[in-house]
């Protein structure tokens, strides 16, 4: 192929092939030289007074795949020199930054290759080192995170109606926890704070004044009091919803509880198919198959109290499915309440006490049917992320790499 085509290929206008010095199975290595003769001298920025000055060792730089080989393009590294300013400086490239060995296309891809794997894939990919990966992908982070941040957060101000989530997700099992602020309707990762203490949360929304200047309609948060009341401070005219999943998990707490007392009184025989089938007693009746509901109702047939607890639940799931607006729910949460009343267990009564001690936050689902199981999903994509970059120490390029992760395959399409 004439050197003129590959010259074209390569899409590096700035440079003048002149000779192919390798070409194998794997690589291709081309010897190119700049297409101009001279360049400004940094200094005074005019070329008049700037003359060549020899040449230092040329440069082999790695470029994008040519053909599928490996491709690297040798140029000289030109010495100038200006006369009017007494200086000597090198001939800059625009496909490449100074003194690196990676061409800003080939940089970009391994980059992208990294955000959308790991650093792993990626290294194998573009057949380079592991490191060099992951040193490209930690350069990139900083600024690819505050551009889809700039995008998410400009989404969040500029909607009407906005709802945010708030849930806190833990860095490490049973280590340090962080709070995700996120716009549940358009889907992003607003921003990741450390801490979830009123303390930190306060502190976040002094330093952050557009989060303060953000209008939600809702926000949506499990049953912690913390963040109750910094959503409350914040905004006050926002309506907090407890979220559904969470306030459903106290209540199959309970079943469970009552079923593991209930366990305890049976015949061996009856407590082992108890024991096996537990977990029948958690999903909605109705979305069990013909099967499974006949096995459920030998669980059910083991306790009156059992069957209590069960269809107390799951009063419960057809209170949030079915109320169709605020008024019904809430007369609906009150029946639902005294029916939890006759059930003589413990861990009932202690799961009444907080339903009724949240019962505005839970009957505010009524007013705006939202959510936190987008943001239970993304937690397991952080959890991957985490797995992935467990070289990511530094706080900076941890937070930068969640944003990214969180955001970009909602927002760089
Ligand atoms: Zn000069």
């Amino acid at each position: 192929m004439p050197l003129q085509y590959i010259n074209e290929l390569l899409g590096l206008p700035e440079l003048q092939l002149h000779n192919l010095l390798i070409i194998n199975a794997e690589e291709v290595h081309l010897e190119a030289k700049p297409v101009a003769y001279k360049q400004p001298c940094p200094v005074c920025q005019s070329e008049e007074g700037v003359i060549r000055n020899g040449h230092n060792e040329p440069r082999k730089i790695r470029h994008l795949n040519l053909l599928g080989k490996r491709c690297y393009i040798v140029v000289p590294s030109l010495r100038l020199f200006c006369s009017h300013c007494q200086i000597d400086f090198v001939w800059v490239y625009e496909f490449v930054s100074p003194k690196q060995r990676y061409s800003y296309l080939f940089h970009r891809q391994t980059v992208e290759q990294a955000l959308g794997s790991t650093a792993a894939h990626s290294a194998r990919m573009q057949e380079v080192p592991v490191s060099t990966v992951q040193r490209m992908h930690q350069e990139a982070l900083p600024a690819e995170s505050e551009r889809l941040s700039k995008q998410a957060w400009y989404e969040a101000e500029h909607t009407s109606d906005l709802v945010l989530g708030v849930d806190d997700f833990a860095i490490k099992k049973g280590h340090t926890y962080n709070t995700g602020i996120h716009n549940l309707r358009g889907e992003t990762l607003l921003d990741v704070l450390a801490g979830r203490k009123l303390e930190d949360l306060r502190a976040y929304a002094r330093t952050n004044p557009s989060f303060l200047a953000l209008k939600p309609k809702a926000v949506v948060m499990d049953l912690a009091q913390m963040y109750h009341t910094w959503i409350s401070e914040c905004f006050p005219d926002a309506i907090r919803i407890a979220d559904r999943f969470h306030v459903h998990g106290y209540i199959i707490e309970s079943v469970q509880a009552v079923r593991k007392s209930v366990q305890f009184t049976l015949s061996p025989r009856a407590k082992a198919i108890l024991k096996r089938d537990h977990r029948l007693l958690n999903p909605p009746g109705d979305r069990l198959s013909e099967k499974r509901k006949i096995q459920l109702n030998v669980l059910l047939a083991f306790s009156p109290l059992l069957r209590k607890v069960w269809e107390w639940k799951e009063a419960f799931s057809h209170w949030y499915e079915y109320s169709p607006n605020v008024q019904v729910a809430t007369q609906g949460f009150h029946r639902w309440l005294q029916q939890g009343e006759h059930i003589d267990h413990e861990s009932v009564q202690s799961t009444l006490k907080t339903m009724r001690n949240w019962q505005n936050e839970i009957i505010n689902y009524h007013r705006c049917r939202w959510t936190n199981a987008i943001v239970e999903g993304r937690h397991n994509r952080i959890k991957a992320y985490q797995r992935r970059h467990y070289f990511t120490r530094n706080r900076v390029y941890y937070k930068a790499g969640i944003l990214v992760e969180c955001n970009r395959h909602r927002l760089s399409g």
